[in-house]
């Protein structure tokens, strides 16, 4: 006899069983029974198996897992075959909650990575039943291996969906810089952070000059270009850890934490002449003909008498009304640093 022919003559004493039967012919009915009910179980995808509860055994395990992980029924021994073939990652947890559940007397179901014979992981869900003697003491485990890898295979396309999904709603449509929503949450974060470390923390907002004549000569599908090239340069100017983002329309704004007055203006100064650096041209400004932009400048130090954010924005949006008066393409600031 081979082990798995001893595996399936184990399993046949209790395990397929039928009380049921007629009074007549009871032996060839049992057999012919416990036939049907093999051919049943070895036939479907979800894999049987039995251990026994005394010796933590397999009994009996169904022969399509070699098909699945590579491995023969005979290498399924123990508890100790089916934890050395579970991913590390998933071992400790795996094992803890089924040896708990089953000294429980709990039936249940655990999801896992199976190691195969090539060397890689196949996700399988073991769903868990256990079976007690008359006297209620647990006496085997028996279950079905099902592969889900399929499903997890969809499962993680969704999650890396809806991380992706996430991520656009931050982001502007047209420029690929953040949007008003992240630039709101960024703002709260930051003005949090800079409270709590007692650091400065400072805001740009950026409003391209005369933005509507370009518009009006160029055409709304090069005003997007503009649009883009715009926040692609301010993108550039900005050290890591600052934000950008498009305020709307033809504005955008920077967050630059952990930011003084001095180092805020010198950012805007930067993006002012990297902005006309870039020479789009620009027929009806009065600027060389190229696109210019003009720059609201604040710094605060965020604490219980600073305000709120809101305020600061809009502390900030009057110095760009500031340098619009001006004359434009010009940076004004404010410093609340105390
Ligand atoms: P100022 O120098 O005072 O800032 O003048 P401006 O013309 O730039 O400002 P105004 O507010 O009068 O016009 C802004 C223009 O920006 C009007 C609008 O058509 C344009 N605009 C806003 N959003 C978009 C957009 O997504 N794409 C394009 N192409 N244009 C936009
Ligand atoms: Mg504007
Ligand atoms: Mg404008």
């Amino acid at each position: 006899m081979n082990p798995t022919e001893q595996n399936n003559s184990a399993l046949g004493a209790d395990f397929l069983r039928h009380d049921a039967a007629p009074a007549a012919g009871v032996e060839g009915y049992m057999e012919h029974d416990a036939a049907v009910y093999r051919t049943l179980l070895e036939s479907t995808r979800a894999i049987p198996w039995k251990i026994d509860w005394a010796t933590l055994e397999f009994t009996y395990i169904g022969p399509q897992i070699e098909a699945l992980l590579g491995w023969a029924p005979s290498g399924w021994k123990s508890v100790q075959d089916w934890a050395a073939r579970m991913h590390p990652e998933d071992r400790e947890k795996v094992v803890d909650f089924c040896v708990a559940q089953s000294k429980a007397g709990t039936d249940h179901e655990a999801d896992y990575r199976a190691l195969t014979s090539r060397g890689d992981y196949v996700w399988l869900r073991d769903v868990v039943h256990v079976v007690r003697n008359a006297s209620g003491e647990v006496e085997s485990l028996v279950g079905f291996m099902f592969d889900i890898s399929e499903r997890k295979r969809t499962e993680e396309k969704l999650l890396a969906l809806q991380c992706e999904l996430e991520a656009l709603s931050f982001k502007d449509g047209l420029t690929g810089v953040g949007n008003r929503r992240e630039f709101d949450a960024v703002l709260q974060r930051e003005w949090s952070v800079a409270r709590r470390n007692n650091a400065p923390l400072s805001l740009v907002m950026v409003d391209i000059d005369f933005f509507k004549s370009y518009n009006d000569y160029y055409g709304h599908v090069q005003g997007d270009e503009c649009l883009k090239r715009v926040a692609g340069v301010l993108s550039a100017a900005v050290r890591p850890g600052d934000f950008v983002g498009r305020f709307g329309g033809e504005e955008f704004v920077l967050i630059l934490p952990n930011t003084g007055s001095e180092a805020a203006r010198q950012v805007a100064e930067r993006c002012r002449d990297r902005i006309s650096s870039a020479e789009i041209a620009h027929e009806r400004s009065p600027f060389r003909q190229i696109v210019t932009a003009s720059f609201g400048v604040g710094s605060v130090m965020p604490s219980a008498e600073s305000g709120d954010p809101v305020e600061f924005v809009n502390l900030v949006d009057t110095q760009l009304y500031h340098a619009k008066d001006n004359g434009r393409d010009c940076i004004a600031a404010v410093s609340r640093l105390g």
